[in-house]
């Protein structure tokens, strides 16, 4: 007779302990796109963003046991691609799990390795996304679709102020030189017109192998003479090289900027971009 209550109960109580669980399970590979997904997903998601240390170079993480655990209980797996996230590619190949969605913003945008990886500074990248994500949402979870068509639209008006903002500083600054020590801004100061000098040892920075002395020489030439009227460094990475041309750029009086590519703790997206670009304006403004 107790032993049937008990049954009974447990049985009323199991619906109670699977709702909880009912929520969909994402992986983010970056934290850039787990903001979006819990800004967008509410309540309804668990979100698990591998990459998150804004301390640490993104370009060398390494992904540990934890990451292919998330990965195996996940619903919706999102990665940049362009190969910011070559790790993802193989922990996803090495564990296939029919009906998972896949999310890549490089294919999204249609680009691939040997582009710029920062695809989250390139204005269309998070519309592109966001929608991307509550169609995958809606799919893995129906019943909650008005709420994922309503968190879309919230996150689609937060972008505006960044939309607004490129535009206003377009019609300021369209054509004027910046350089930096890695081309994390790039897709954003592309977007406003600046003309970013100094690429390729941009690129060798960001690969982590040996800029050329050429290049570093017409880099310092640069800061020493004004041809650039800001250097945005990534303040993400610490290396002699970046911090030689930071003191060459402060004993120049060229203004300096520091953005990061990993989300830093407690701010939203697009809190975070907005307030990298009102510094670049504030930069360029004392610079004119
Ligand atoms: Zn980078």
């Amino acid at each position: 007779m107790w032993q049937m209550l008990v049954t009974m109960l447990l049985t009323a109580l199991l619906p109670v302990a699977a709702a909880a669980q009912d929520k969909v399970a994402v992986v983010a590979a970056e934290n850039v796109y787990g903001d979006v997904v819990q800004q967008i997903g509410g309540a309804h998601v668990t979100v698990t963003s591998l990459i998150s240390n804004p301390s640490q170079d993104p370009h060398l993480f390494e992904a540990a046991p934890a990451a292919a655990r998330a990965l195996s209980d996940a619903q919706i797996v999102i990665g940049n691609g362009a190969d910011y996230d070559p790790w993802l590619d193989k922990l996803l190949e090495s564990a296939r799990k029919p009906g998972r969605v896949e999310i890549s913003i490089a294919k999204l945008m249609g680009r691939e390795a040997g582009d710029n990886p920062h695809l989250w500074y390139d204005p269309a990248a998070m519309p592109a996304f966001a929608n991307a994500l509550a169609a995958a949402l809606t799919k893995a979870d129906p019943a909650h679709e008005a709420d994922y068509k309503s968190g879309l639209n919230v996150f689609l008006a937060a972008l505006k102020p960044i939309e607004d903002k490129v535009a206003s500083m377009r019609a300021r600054y369209n054509g004027v030189p910046v350089t930096a020590t890695e081309p994390v801004f790039e897709p954003m100061t592309d977007a406003i017109g600046l003309i970013n000098r100094n690429r390729r040892f941009q690129l060798a920075m960001m690969n982590d192998t040996e800029p050329s002395a050429k290049d570093l020489a017409a880099f310092e030439s640069d800061l020493k003479q004004h041809k650039v009227k800001a250097l945005i460094r990534n303040a993400q990475v610490s290396e002699a090289l970046t911090q030689r041309l930071v003191a060459t750029g402060q004993t120049a009086n060229v203004p300096i900027v520091g953005v990061t590519e990993t989300l830093p703790g407690g701010k939203h997206f697009q809190d975070w971009v907005l307030s990298e670009l009102d510094a670049l304006d504030q930069a360029l403004s004392g610079a004119k």
